[in-house]
């Protein structure tokens, strides 16, 4: 079988450091059916107060996952060149969201 990036339906992009390859952090459509399924299972509470599964992994998955570097702090390894992520593999988005936090932060 032929490496290729992994098909996320949930999750985000990282490049690697080492390679520059672009990595993906997430969760395949099939893997996203087994996280919503045994979420719901697992939370009939919340699944009765109208949470869904969907939304718990929309929201850790596309929005939580990022801010945290969750890639970085699972030490993912790059499909193609098997580099570990380190810490100058961090998104943008998680990059810029720190600054907001140090900004508030000194300001407070
Ligand atoms: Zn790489």
């Amino acid at each position: 079988m032929q490496k290729q990036m992994k098909q996320i339906e949930y999750g985000y992009w990282w490049n690697c450091a080492a390679c520059g390859e672009e990595n993906a952090y997430g969760l395949t459509e099939a893997e996203a059916e087994v996280y919503i399924r045994e979420w719901e299972e697992n939370n009939a509470d919340e699944v009765a107060e109208g949470e869904t599964g969907y939304g718990v992994c929309d929201w850790n998955y596309n929005v939580i996952a990022e801010e945290n570097d969750e890639h970085i702090e699972e030490g993912e390894c790059c499909w193609k060149c098997g580099a570990v992520a380190t810490a100058e593999t961090r998104t943008d988005r998680a990059k810029f969201l720190d600054a907001l936090i140090d900004n508030a932060t000194q300001k407070s």
